[in-house]
């Protein structure tokens, strides 16, 4: 059948028992199924997999997807083995098959049976397979996870850095691209890296409007912080993420002591127990799990009422992931972090030692977490400018559901400090960072500044009637609205927006909000 002439509604039914695609899937079944390279960024949730399962079951030959986690793609095998009467509709190929197995697999293939294999980076790189793979009709390769592809992204795997090479040797097969990571720069590395800057995007809204999102200063007493906030939301379930295995142990026991049935899930349990404190949890016999990150990935329990973060992430995609897994069935779900700088600190400290280019790329993106924490902005409008997405935060979904836009901040009138700021980049020849930038402002001097002789220049401590952390704030508010960029390939050089340019020639009334102020953070209450 040609596939302008498959009923599309018909097969979704027939497989998935679904009347209607949800949300852009349409589009991206039709473009895959056209042969057209696509490019698929939804949250998590959003139903990626039919994006491509659906195709892969309608269209001749066999599906490669590209999948990091061996847990993933064994769910994923079940799941379409429960849609079709025929078990080899999909398969696993990897190392741990044993001879007779992998026999079966190429059979299955071979005959037509298989629809979709599932392979990690690592098999395709296996000679074998990708002669045996230049030997069967190939329908397209769905790459799964695709910011894997990008040290941008959070979670960078070198071997996803060869697909292109082996998908080329493969022949002229469509690819498609999925993630539910979405800043700009990891979008951009992903279609260099896969080549296909001419795929078809599909990018869903990465809003979450059922999500509150706060922060609160990190102080000593955050248990009893943290034990108040779950009393006043008794009989809920929720998640709290901790960096270290010992802060888990330690908070879920401070928290049973306290009257609140909680288990601690992280790495360091053994399988028996992961897994009774996980169905525990799902089948509400425990309202609390206190994890690591690690936990995040399993867990799928529709109505988590409430994340905390005792530690902040290492940057916003993974907030937003982590936060992503409350209210999953659209009923609230509120997003607590708790902030200090001294966190950072730490995380900074985690990041020496290893490679440069590496620390550089993680300081930035660290940079960005304090951004968020100490915004006096809508939270939501500062997560989603992030993600490339501007979101309207007087009427846009879910504009009023954060701290800060419910507890306001004053305001106050800056459109000479803004004019000056912009001044200030465009003098200093956009070169410098908001730090060279702010100094420059306030007339303070460092190696850098010497080193060009920003000192000698006379617009040189022009704004130093204001101080650092005010240049700062305007600097973050002035990033969300467009009036500058920030350039990523030098980890954060400010550039003017033509809307900064404009703003310079024509200004108008801009209203910033001072900060938080999270400095005075007590020392002890992040030694673990
Ligand atoms: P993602 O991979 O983007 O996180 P999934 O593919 O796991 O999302 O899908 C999320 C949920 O949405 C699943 O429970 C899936 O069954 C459901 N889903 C997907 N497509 C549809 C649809 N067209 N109609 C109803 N539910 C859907």
């Amino acid at each position: 059948m040609k596939p302008s002439e498959i009923d599309l509604h018909k097969e979704l039914k027939k497989y998935f028992g679904f009347n209607q695609f949800k949300g852009l899937q349409e589009g991206v079944v039709k473009s895959i199924i056209t042969g057209n390279n696509s490019f698929v960024i939804m949250p998590t949730g959003g139903g990626k997999s039919l994006c491509y399962q659906l195709p892969a079951l309608v269209l001749d030959g066999t599906a490669i997807v590209v999948s990091p986690l061996i847990a993933l793609m064994k769910n994923q095998v079940d799941a379409i083995r429960s849609l079709s009467s025929e078990y080899g509709v999909a398969h696993v190929l990897n190392s741990s098959l044993t001879k007779t197995e992998v026999n079966q697999v190429k059979k299955d293939i071979t005959s037509g049976l298989t629809k979709l294999l599932y392979v990690a980076p690592e098999s395709l790189t296996k000679e074998e397979y990708i002669e045996f793979l230049q030997s069967v009709p190939i329908s397209f390769v769905a790459i799964d996870e695709a910011h894997c592809i990008s040290e941008w992204g959070h979670d960078f795997r070198p071997e996803y850095r060869n697909l292109r090479t082996i998908i080329k040797q493969l022949g002229d097969i469509p690819v498609i691209g999925l993630t539910a990571t979405a800043t700009p720069k990891v979008q951009e590395d992903i279609l260099k890296n896969l080549d296909m800057t001419d795929a078809n995007t599909f990018k869903a809204s990465f809003n979450r409007p059922n999500l509150f999102y706060e922060v609160r200063t990190k102080t000593k007493n955050i248990e009893g912080d943290i034990i108040r906030f779950i009393k006043q939301h008794k009989g809920k379930s929720g998640v709290i993420y901790c960096l270290s295995r010992k802060k888990v142990e330690e908070i879920a026991q401070v928290l049973q002591v306290n009257g609140i049935s909680a288990v601690p899930y992280h790495a360091g349990l053994d399988a028996k127990t992961r897994a009774k404190h996980q169905d525990m949890f799902l089948m509400e016999d425990v309202d609390v799990v206190v994890a690591t990150i690690a936990f995040g990935m399993g867990i799928d329990k529709p109505d988590v009422r409430f994340v905390i973060h005792h530690d902040i992430p290492k940057s916003l995609e993974s907030y937003y992931q982590e936060t992503g897994r409350a209210g999953r069935d659209g009923g609230e779900g509120h997003c607590l972090a708790y902030y200090s700088y001294k966190d950072i600190e730490k995380l900074e400290k985690f990041m020496a030692g290893k490679p440069v280019a590496e620390q550089e790329i993680g300081f930035a993106l660290l940079q960005e977490v304090v951004a968020y924490a100490e915004t006096s902005m809508s939270r939501r409008k500062f997560l989603l400018h992030y993600f490339g997405e501007e979101f309207d935060d007087v009427n846009g979904e879910g504009a009023d559901m954060d701290d800060n836009v419910r507890n306001p901040k004053k305001k106050a009138e800056a459109q000479d400090q803004v004019v000056t700021l912009l001044q200030t980049v465009r003098d200093t020849n956009e070169m410098y960072k908001s730090k060279e930038v702010i100094f420059t402002l306030i007339g303070k001097i460092n190696a850098t500044i010497k080193a060009h002789k920003t000192d000698a220049q006379k617009f040189f401590g022009k704004g130093k009637d204001h101080e650092e952390k005010y240049w700062m704030a305007l600097i973050r508010q002035v990033l969300v609205d467009g009036l500058l960029s920030k350039d990523i390939e030098s980890y954060g050089v400010l550039k003017l927006t033509q809307k900064g340019l404009d703003f310079i020639k024509k200004p108008y009334s801009f209203m910033m909000s001072e900060d938080h102020e999270y400095s005075e953070a007590d020392d002890e209450a992040i030694v673990t």
